[in-house]
């Protein structure tokens, strides 16, 4: 049990606060105007609902609690941070982690191994991000970002285990989401299998509730590529979170290495 009565409080993201994380990010810079002063207000309903702690001695400071909260506002911008109820906290390791990690083989064969993670969402506890991935994502210089990818968990995991299924809006039809998740989870396995070279990371084919956190990164983060590549499941995204990131503006991350 994490006692949060002694802590000191996360200043709140006020302007200069969010000055600073968009030097940062590419990814903030498009939140303008409107949006973002509500992004900025999410956020700061994010630091007062959630602990986030260090472990480790991972170097987080105001500025890295900030900017996770900023980045966790994004997915429940209009959802609302009620999609967040049912846990505590943000861990926040310095760089990647090894998890236990129990599975079967194809043969079906059980197995207790380890793995190594950038973030990792407990249904019902916390949420584990790697620091040194947050600000990688955050500066553009990794693909994607750890921080909306376990949140996309998080919401998954609202009506059990994240299964690329979570409870729809209201508006929103059931089979309409399977009947575009699925066509698009087989497209991308099939293409993985095949070796093919994917604009979506071949992660993403590992399994229903990855496809999902995978593709609302993609989502946010690179909205253009979700479109193209999978029209029926950006349609389903946009009208999950009720946003439609493909008309902000293009983040600017730097040149990649191929
Ligand atoms: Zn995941």
């Amino acid at each position: 049990m994490l006692h949060r009565l002694f802590a000191r409080a996360t200043p709140p993201v006020d302007a200069d606060a969010w000055a600073r994380l968009r030097a940062l990010s590419p990814l903030l810079r498009t939140f303008e105007g409107d949006e973002a002063t509500r992004l900025r207000e999410r956020a700061n309903g994010f630091l007062k609902a959630k602990g986030i702690d260090a472990a480790r001695d991972a170097p987080v400071g105001d500025f890295e609690r900030q900017l996770i909260a900023a980045f966790a506002a994004i997915p429940v911008l209009e959802l609302g941070l009620g999609w967040y109820g049912g846990w505590h906290g943000v861990i926040v390791y310095p760089d990647e982690f090894v998890a236990p990690h129990a599975f079967h083989d194809e043969a079906g064969v059980a197995h207790e191994g380890e793995r190594v993670l950038a973030g990792e969402s407990w249904d019902r506890g916390p949420m584990i991000l790697s620091l040194a991935d947050v600000l990688g994502c955050a500066r553009g210089d990794l693909l994607g970002n750890v921080v909306i990818h376990e949140c996309a968990h998080k919401l998954d995991q609202r009506n059990g285990e994240a299964n690329g299924f979570p409870p729809l809006p209201a508006g929103m039809a059931a089979h309409a989401w399977t009947a575009a998740w699925q066509s698009a989870y087989d497209d991308l396995a099939r293409r993985v299998d095949a070796g093919e070279e994917t604009a979506i990371d071949p992660y993403a084919a590992e399994e229903p509730g990855e496809f999902f956190a995978v593709l609302s990164e993609y989502f946010f983060a690179e909205p253009l590529v979700v479109a193209d590549e999978y029209p029926g499941v950006y349609e389903q995204l946009r009208r999950f979170y009720g946003q439609d990131p493909a008309r902000r503006p293009a983040p600017e991350y730097p040149e990649h290495e191929a």
